[in-house]
């Protein structure tokens, strides 16, 4: 008899994006003339920049001649694009980070996912909250929690985002072995200081724990005094794991291409307390199960860094946050509170209902369309998401709406 993984059976169905579907469904059914408009979604609007579409067009090229074709590459990625990657998002910034380092994948949201492969089966594990539901799902789904109950499930140490600590959790109270962190934050748009995710870095020493940094958004950080990478701390190369993605910053949340850093002094340990290097396991892991990504996509993603590139993916990522601030204007203007939107392309808005009536009072009164914030987690009661990816005459629609419907 084939058996299942009954730990999937404790995932709660996400009817988060139905939900909201549905509920934009029956509101153009019953205001036909009436147009939507959708600042709920993380995906980006605005096509490729021009650098990576002739890098894209150009290895399309090559693929197409026997001479210049390529077949399998190496699964942690070709060096062309792993050096420039050390180069410019690391070095450039004084963060030690060497190109065999660097794992370039099809995606954080896989890289996110997977790694929880690698860590034993009873390790305590820390989440925040509200949370890009990938952490959370995954350890479900590798049986590290009990079941699901009140919004949450047992055994995880959820760290919270809240108004009182400005959106960024504090050390937890008891002992945690693995922390997920996540800065510019999704839902929240929250940042954190150098200072703060020092605290963090030393907590992960002291207490011989590991932190998976996702810094998907840092392309948004424009505070220069604000860590775009948790190695530019002192001490986190041996306790830190970052995750990065071309999807926001590049608009490759079509084309997929993201990288992961493992440092080499980065240990876990056995159960007898021997030290194991994590870069050996990561390694292990992504050359058994991992292909690589397409060699087209990486001479895209290449693109990124030249000076053609960096100067249009300049011009695309302030596109979005020129759109970020003007949503945080008129909300801040109509009175609510808020945070993200300086260094992070959401916005979360709190108020004092339940975040779907807020949910539906913007879609009915204003034609625009949020994410609410219960959709992740508990924390996230009360709160709703508007995300800056959307064009500039669709933003300065939207927000001339919510002044006249909130004003
Ligand atoms: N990490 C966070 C925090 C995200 O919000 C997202 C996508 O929305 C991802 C990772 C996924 O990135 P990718 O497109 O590289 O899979």
């Amino acid at each position: 008899m084939i058996t299942i993984n009954e730990h999937y059976l404790k995932l709660q169905a996400s009817y988060l994006f139905s939900d909201i579907a549905r509920r934009v469904a029956a509101f153009q059914e019953a205001n036909p003339g009436r147009e939507v408009i959708r600042l709920g979604i993380g995906d980006v609007t605005r096509a490729l920049p021009k650098a990576c579409i002739e890098a894209f067009h150009k290895a399309v090229d090559e693929m197409a001649d026997d001479s210049t074709f390529r077949g399998y590459g190496p699964e942690q990625g070709y060096s062309f694009l792993r050096e420039a990657i050390a180069r410019h998002d690391f070095q450039a910034r004084g963060a030690e980070v060497a190109p065999d380092e660097v794992f370039v994948s099809d995606g954080a949201k896989c890289d996110t996912g997977n790694i929880q492969e690698l860590f034993a089966a009873g390790i305590r594990v820390a989440i925040p909250d509200p949370v890009y539901p990938v952490y959370l799902d995954t350890n479900v789904m590798a049986g590290r929690t009990g079941s699901f109950s009140d919004g949450r499930y047992q055994g995880i140490v959820y760290l919270e985002s809240t108004r009182e600590n400005n959106y960024v959790p504090d050390l937890p109270a008891e002992r945690v072995d693995l922390i997920y962190l996540c800065f510019p934050n999704n839902p929240t748009g929250s940042t954190i200081t150098r200072e703060q995710l020092a605290t963090w870095v030393q907590y992960a020493r002291d207490h011989r724990a590991l932190i998976l940094f996702d810094a998907a958004y840092a392309a948004f950080i424009r505070d220069d005094a604000l860590p775009q990478s948790i190695y530019e701390i002192q001490g986190a190369r041996e306790v830190a794991v970052e995750f990065r993605s071309f999807s926001k910053n590049a608009g490759f949340t079509g084309t997929r291409c993201a990288y992961t850093v493992v440092p080499r002094e980065c240990m876990a340990y056995d159960a007898a307390g021997g030290r194991h290097a994590l870069h050996g396991l990561w390694n292990r892991r992504h050359s058994t199960k991992f292909n690589g990504v397409s060699y087209p996509v990486q001479r895209a993603a290449e693109a990124v860094y030249s000076e053609e590139g960096k100067a249009q993916i300049r011009e695309l990522v302030d596109y979005y946050m020129q759109n970020a601030a003007l949503i945080a204007e008129v909300i801040g203007g109509l009175g609510f509170h808020s945070v993200g939107g300086k260094n992070a392309p959401y916005i979360w808005i709190g108020s004092d209902r339940d975040s779907w009536q807020f949910f539906d009072q913007l879609l009915n009164e204003a034609g625009v369309v949020c994410t609410p914030g219960a959709g992740f987690g508990r924390c996230g009661r009360g709160y709703i998401r508007l995300s800056a990816f959307n064009s500039r005459a669709n933003v300065e629609k939207a927000m001339e709406r919510l002044r006249r419907a909130l004003g």
